[in-house]
């Protein structure tokens, strides 16, 4: 533990003791771009309704409390004094004070409505000392996804998108938009096989434009237009019309780049739940062709050229219509036919040349089928979350 995050738990500490809670900080477990997450021991005796183990995912509203075990069975604490119960960790989320009030309340109010579900993170309480506001959720053990994307096996690779898509699921009959579906907000535990869903930081409800927003801007054109720069060596530039005199688009844009639908990037301002559905489509691709992060862009106007890269121009075009605007793009490397996604993955795995071809793997084929339903270009067509767990590739055989 740094010396800084020593200091920044003391601190914590501090707050607790303030307000006369009692938690044992033990280490920082995450770094956010909205927050900092540490990990503690709950020392409350009467702190939850029900008492049982929250480290397991199963330990949410909805599900009975495991038979209590004998005493004996307990470690003993730093102390040397025998627990009387397991110990609890909790997930302490110092949301960091820039973070706007409506954002936070949005956060918490969301959080509050998803209660209950299994594969969602649920909130145990939260609080505000003087600027500082602090979340206090169920820890849970998970791994890090780089340390195991590349070693997934179609099984495995099934079991991980049936817990978020079932966690996805949840969210979308709500009628909320999580819109930061990536790796780090999915906390997968390979072991036993289930992950739950955090950080609706950025959610909203569905038909809502979100005006806590911090990412909105008001300098868009309404045609995006890409065109290869003249002089030699230097980055494509962006072109966008002099003397516009439309009114610019405004859309919220809120996510993590590479995650993002191109209907985000085009910047459409009826968003659906659908825009998770991609996110997780990346997600996939990202497993599938063993490369992460996938995209890789430094704006949205690269991210949507990575998208034409792949689909072609021809389709992102078409996909830019059915949101009322224009993509234009003069690149030569973007073709205008683009390419399927079952050769992306090929290429991306195997040692073949591209002009050779090489049989898939039908279990493989299985996924990039499943693939190709995510990453559709046309929010409408895409498949949605309910679908995707009742589709023959995610249903479980043994329900
Ligand atoms: P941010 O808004 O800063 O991204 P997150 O809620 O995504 O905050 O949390 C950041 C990181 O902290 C996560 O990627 C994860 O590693 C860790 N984390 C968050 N919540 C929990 C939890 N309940 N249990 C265990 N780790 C967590
Ligand atoms: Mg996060």
């Amino acid at each position: 533990v740094s010396e800084l995050a020593k200091e920044e738990m003391s601190k914590l500490e501090g707050i607790f003791h303030a307000k006369g809670l009692k938690f044992r900080m033990i280490g920082r477990i995450g770094e956010g771009t909205f927050s900092t997450v540490y990990k503690a021991e709950d020392l409350h005796y009467d702190f939850y309704q029900n008492d049982w183990d929250l480290e397991t995912p199963d330990a949410t509203a909805v599900s009975p409390p495991p038979a209590k075990k004998r005493r004996s069975q307990y470690a003993q604490d730093d102390q040397g004094r025998r627990r009387s119960r397991p110990p609890r960790y909790v997930a302490i989320k110092k949301i960091y004070v820039t973070s706007s009030p409506s954002r936070i309340q949005n956060e918490l109010e969301l959080l509050h409505d998803l209660q209950g579900y299994r594969s969602i993170c649920p909130l145990i309480t939260a609080f505000r000392h003087y600027d500082q506001v602090i979340a206090v959720l169920p820890y849970f053990r998970h791994q890090d996804f780089r340390m195991f994307y590349r070693q997934m096996a179609p099984c495995d690779i099934k079991l991980y998108f049936r817990s978020l898509f079932a966690a996805l699921a949840a969210v979308h009959k709500h009628g909320i938009i999580h819109r930061d579906i990536k790796p780090t907000n999915f906390l997968y535990d390979i072991e036993r096989r289930q992950g739950v869903l955090v950080d609706f930081g950025l959610a909203e409800r569905e038909g809502t434009d979100c005006t806590h927003c911090i990412c909105q801007d008001s300098i868009q054109s309404q045609r995006i237009k890409v065109e290869s720069s003249k002089a030699f060596g230097q980055p494509a530039a962006t072109g966008y019309p002099k003397n516009d005199q439309r009114p610019s688009r405004r859309a919220n844009r809120a996510g993590t780049r590479g995650f993002r639908a191109p209907e985000v990037l085009l910047k459409c301002t009826a968003q659906t739940t659908k825009i998770d559905v991609w996110s997780v489509g990346v997600i996939l691709l990202t497993i599938l062709c063993q490369r992460f992060p996938f995209f890789n862009s430094a704006d949205d106007v690269d991210a949507l050229i990575e998208i034409a890269s792949i689909f072609g121009q021809r389709r992102l075009k078409a996909c830019a219509q059915l949101h009322g605007t224009v993509f234009e793009c003069s690149l030569p490397t973007v073709g205008d036919k683009g390419f399927l996604l079952k050769q992306i993955v090929q290429w991306s795995v195997s040692t073949v040349r591209p002009e050779e071809k090489e049989a898939i793997d039908p279990e493989l084929m299985e996924c990039i089928t499943f693939l190709e339903l995510c990453l559709e270009l046309d929010p409408r067509k895409r498949i949605s979350a309910r679908k995707a767990l009742a589709s023959d590739f995610l249903r479980d055989e043994d329900e």
